[in-house]
């Protein structure tokens, strides 16, 4: 996969994929809009968001174990997954257990995250992903390029030849006459999947929430295949991240709020599924799995924890509105990023989970204009532009992390050697007043002859679609002490 400067260049000049993300981005932006302002108190259930989460974030420790202790209580048996590797070892080993050597999976970044599919295909069990999006991306040997639409950057035409081509590969074939009517599409899929649903005895599925204080999962989806995943099969395993854990079950309130208007414009999502373990009914009527294992998977994220600035990314509900907004994901697209997580939070979020060690992960806090466009749109308030600005720096500088809990500095990326240089003598010029209006009045003097473009690969690359500031013919203090007399 190469970094993003690389594959983003050859996105920008793919078409089809740049009409069919403009058109997808463009209209879940503008309905988003007009869904937030229906809200009156938006602003407040923004700052509650962001307090609930901070508030959680910071007593981590106490709140996973309280979770614990409830889902046990309730039946459940939790698990604790340090990283990928011991997550899927964790998973591929329950469902072997059952003796099943197929599972159905509801949408779970998580699972992607650590290549769960893969992982459970090395060990002989196939994944049937149920999300209609998530199906096509599977169905087309595909990867996701969008937190709540994985194939956004697929078009109708484009989806029924998927269905037409594959489908019979994984399952029930779709129709011969299949056109590319939303409806027809739907049915297809939905047959498909009913063969699925009534045969698995395995899901494997992921969570919005969980709830500290009561143990409940929660998970919001709009196409009811998820809730025939939480409740058709005998054992169901959830691959939760540790940050989707929220005190209260009051707390609810607040995200069942923003995150459906923030992510599809909804004012409420059509399917809210709650389980607690194996829920009270379980033995009365049957209803439910009869085994319920929660895998809790840090994977980097305590590690983020540590860093004061980077933290706020735990905040994150993955409503996905920041990806709709921002200039830069609707023209390179989400595969362009080489993460699960596209888009601006993306870019911050998986140079914090993996390290800056790679040149994709180096690259991905400069995949941004800086515009501000993500924070304004975030329900749950993270400065998605201080975070990048934060990770440019630690790319560019290096300094101290923490890695697999342990303190340790790293040393600068590859290739920032001039831009390490210019903010070096940017520093030396700030530190040093005198020397900083003397290089002003010389600039001043010389603004005649200041180049269009800068010198060297790195000048040239930097101006080649920038253009220099011009140069005032009096620096502000000079101009300041001719007017007032250099006074206050
Ligand atoms: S960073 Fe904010 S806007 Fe982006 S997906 Fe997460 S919660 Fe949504």
């Amino acid at each position: 996969m190469p970094a993003f400067p690389a594959a983003a260049r050859e996105a920008v000049h793919d078409d089809t994929l740049r009409a069919n993300l403009r058109h997808a981005t463009h209209t879940i932006r503008d309905k988003r809009a007009r869904a937030v302002t229906e809200l009156a108190d938006w602003d407040r259930l923004r700052e509650a968001g962001r307090a609930v989460k901070d508030h959680t974030i910071r007593h981590l420790d106490h709140y996973l174990l309280r979770l614990e202790e409830a889902v046990t209580a309730a039946g459940g048996t939790v698990h604790w997954a340090a990283d990928a590797a011991e997550a899927n070892r964790i998973v591929t080993g329950l469902v072997l257990a059952t003796g099943e050597r197929e599972v159905v999976k509801v949408k779970s970044m998580a699972t992607q995250e650590i290549g769960l599919n893969e992982a459970l295909e090395a060990a002989g069990i196939a994944a049937y992903e149920t999300d209609l999006a998530e199906l096509i991306v599977q169905l087309g040997d595909d990867r996701p390029s969008h937190i709540l639409v994985p194939a956004i950057h697929r078009n109708r035409g484009e989806i029924r030849d998927i269905f037409r081509t594959r489908m019979g590969d994984w399952g029930r074939p779709a129709p011969e006459d299949l056109d590319d009517t939303p409806a027809a599409l739907a049915e297809a899929a939905r047959l498909h999947l009913r063969e699925k649903f009534l045969r698995a005895k395995v899901a494997v599925s992921g969570a919005n929430f969980m709830v500290a204080e009561t143990g409940t999962m929660v998970v919001l989806e709009s196409e009811g295949n998820g809730r025939m995943c939480l409740t058709l099969p005998e054992t169901l395993i959830s691959v939760v991240g540790i940050e989707k854990v929220i005190p209260t079950f009051r707390d609810l309130e607040i995200f069942l709020q923003t995150l459906p208007r923030s992510s599809t414009a909804e004012r409420m999502n059509p399917y809210t599924t709650m389980w607690t373990g194996l829920g009270p009914s379980k033995g009365a009527d049957g209803d439910g799995p009869s085994a319920f294992h929660l895998v809790l998977l840090d994977n980097g994220r305590t590690d983020t924890l540590a860093d004061e600035v980077g933290r706020q990314a735990l905040r994150c509900i993955r409503c996905s509105a920041c990806l709709n907004v921002c200039p830069v994901y609707e023209r390179a697209g989400g595969h362009a990023y080489g993460s699960v997580y596209p888009g601006p939070i993306g870019a911050i979020l998986s140079p914090q989970l993996r390290g800056t060690a790679s040149e994709i992960d180096a690259t991905l806090p400069y995949a941004s204009t800086l515009c501000g466009a993500c924070y304004e749109v975030c329900p749950v308030a993270i400065d998605i532009p201080e975070v990048l600005v934060h990770l440019r720096e630690r790319v560019v500088q290096g300094g101290p992390v923490t890695r697999e809990g342990l303190r340790v500095r790293i040393r600068p990326a590859a290739g920032h050697t001039a831009e390490r240089a210019a903010m070096r003598a940017a520093r030396l010029l700030l530190d040093h007043p005198g020397a900083l209006r003397r290089a002003e009045r010389v600039l001043a003097r010389t603004r005649r002859f200041r180049p269009h473009r800068l010198p060297g690969a790195a000048g040239r690359a930097w101006t080649e679609t920038r253009d220099l500031p011009p140069v005032p013919a009096e620096s502000f203090r000079d101009w300041w002490t001719r007017e007032r007399g250099g006074t206050r």
